[in-house]
């Protein structure tokens, strides 16, 4: 969902989730199961929903190719859905299926797919160079001189193809810039990351529990040039962005060193942000030279505890992990964040406490800590071998790995030594609190709990406030015709701190924007305390304000 360049991502989730639960709980169904999806109620809504975009932009304008990307499972589906519909309104449009989901599934479920739906072709791993060639085919006739292709007995005008990108990247491939286009982003605020390719594949690529590397075809890790990610970088700053993401499972140091290096002989001042793994091949120099090139990162440490460490095959120990954050620190790389998998197999409650209080000693380096539920994927290491692990595979779950249609599904399981499902979320739940107490201390300097159980502004003169300005660029009008209110997404808070604030408050924020202002300037604006309280609240509550 985009609303003026920005993408609400958590109201879609949210709104998925309510209206389209069905699609959420299913994901990829049995081929001969997906004409029961097709009669449901919620196919209906997403059909009426989407019925005037599909006449106008596809219908109307006689668009011969329609391709669908599809990153999660959860879409699946609402394409096949959609695809249906665009097929029964124009019988010669050439519909093709792509993204990691569809690189995911097995080449029989795929083949199986095109014979009996109306997708003319899938495309896995990466994309671009198989469209271009598919396109070529369809419009000018030209052949598909694709190696690794296999045809499907489907009888149509077009012959129906299922393929995969090149094995192995030529040299020339190395090279490609996959930028995106001045007229489909000028929209976006100038803060917003944007993401530049640094490599494919892991440097490591030995977790057990990692799915990851299935991604990319031959499993081999290939970085790009650091010449041509520098002239992408220069290519957006040319448009005003400032802000960067590496797409990278982990960056390792050299290459991360010589970007940082680069950056700053170049005098190119950016933000810029990958994901590392714990690696000492990360001297204290480099990390300085990283930060001084604006270099932030996230680190996929995933826990502190050796045995834990052991079963995840992390390739390091809580020493290791000690002297490379220490090394973060004297080089003062800050406002990072930390990886954290809870509740993997045979893991105690009490060592995962040991984590919690290890990540406490590093909130000088770390301002968030990223928690998810252990989940036991069908290609991981784990997932192939889940009695070496102690792993018990529930009746469903069986169910779940040998007719999974590929590599898509995790798999459902019973871990005698480890935590119960109650006993995850509370830990998960404490780190939810560890993250806020870091959130409240940066933007509110400690002045949060104050504000917000204050019965009068007595205390309050003297705090200076700003109104943050991601936030601001997160307002959605409520009503376009007379103005009277907004709902306001903070992206980077809980889902609690979205607000919906009136008409007054948003004259407010126009009238103090990009000035400080303190509590006896809301008082002059409201004309009334408990009004100026009561505003001043739901700013700190909905993160919209920030201290200084
Ligand atoms: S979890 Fe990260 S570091 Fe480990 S193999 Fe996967 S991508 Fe590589």
């Amino acid at each position: 969902m985009e609303i003026s360049g920005i993408r609400y991502t958590r109201i879609y989730i949210d709104i998925f989730r309510e209206v389209f639960g069905v699609f959420y709980k299913n994901k990829i169904p049995a081929l001969n199961d997906i004409e029961t999806y097709f009669k449901n109620h919620e196919a209906r809504i997403l059909k009426d929903l989407l019925k005037d975009q599909i006449q106008k932009k596809i219908i109307d304008r006689g668009v011969p190719i329609v391709g669908f990307s599809i990153p999660f499972a959860q879409q699946f589906i609402p394409a096949l859905i959609l695809a249906y519909e665009i097929k029964n309104k124009m019988h010669d449009v050439h519909i093709c299926f792509g993204g990691p989901v569809i690189t995911l599934l097995s080449d029989q479920y795929l083949k199986d797919l095109i014979r009996t739906s109306p997708i003319d072709s899938c495309v896995k791993y990466d994309g671009e160079i198989p469209l271009l060639k598919l396109l070529n085919f369809i419009l000018h006739g030209k052949p598909i001189d694709e190696p690794n292709c296999f045809l499907s007995n489907k009888s149509s005008v077009l012959t129906p193809i299922v393929f995969k990108s090149f094995r192995v990247r030529t040299a020339s491939q190395r090279h490609k810039h996959n930028r995106l286009q001045k007229k489909n982003i000028k929209q976006l605020p100038m803060e917003t990351p944007i993401p530049i390719a640094q490599s494919t594949g892991c440097y490591w690529g030995q977790c057990s529990f990692c799915d990851y590397i299935n991604l990319h075809v031959d499993k081999v890790y290939r970085s790009r040039p650091v010449k041509d990610i520098i002239d992408d970088i220069k290519y957006y700053i040319d448009m005003g962005f400032s802000n960067f993401r590496m797409l990278a499972e982990a960056i390792p140091p050299r290459h991360a060193n010589e970007i940082a290096n680069n950056l700053t002989t170049n005098n190119i001042d950016i933000k810029w942000h990958s994901f590392l793994r714990v690696d000492n091949g990360f001297s204290i120099n480099m990390l300085e030279a990283m930060n001084k090139s604006g270099f932030s990162c996230t680190v996929g440490m995933e826990h502190s505890n050796n045995c834990a460490l052991k079963i995840l095959n992390k390739g390091y120990n809580q020493k290791i992990i000690r002297k490379f954050f220490e090394k973060i620190r004297i080089a003062s790389l800050s406002e990072n964040h930390l990886n954290i998998i809870v509740g993997m197999p045979g893991i105690t409650y009490a060592q995962e406490m040991e984590t919690l209080e290890f990540c406490k000693e590093y909130t000088d380096i770390f301002n968030q800590f990223k928690c998810s539920i252990f989940t036991l994927t069908n290609t991981s290491e784990m997932g192939k071998n889940p009695q070496k692990y102690g792993i018990i595979i529930n009746e469903d779950g069986k169910a779940n790995k040998f007719n999974s249609h590929g590599r898509i599904s995790s798999i459902n399981f019973y871990d005698p030594n480890g935590m119960t499902s109650e006993e995850k979320h509370e830990i998960l739940k404490l780190y939810e609190q560890l993250n806020q107490e870091l959130r409240s201390q940066i933007r509110f300097n400690g002045y949060r709990n104050l504000i917000l159980t204050a019965r009068t502004g007595a205390y309050l003169e003297d705090i200076y406030f700003i109104f943050d300005r991601l936030s601001l660029q997160q307002m959605v009008n409520l009503n376009t015709n007379n103005n009277d209110g907004y709902f306001v997404v903070n992206m980077s808070a809980s889902r609690r701190h979205q607000v919906i604030i009136d008409k007054k408050l948003s004259d407010m924020i126009n009238i103090f924007k990009d000035k400080k202002f303190n509590f006896k300037d809301i008082i002059e604006f409201t004309t009334d305390e408990n009004i100026a309280l009561q505003y001043l609240k739901e700013m700190v509550n909905g993160s919209l304000v920030n201290v200084v």
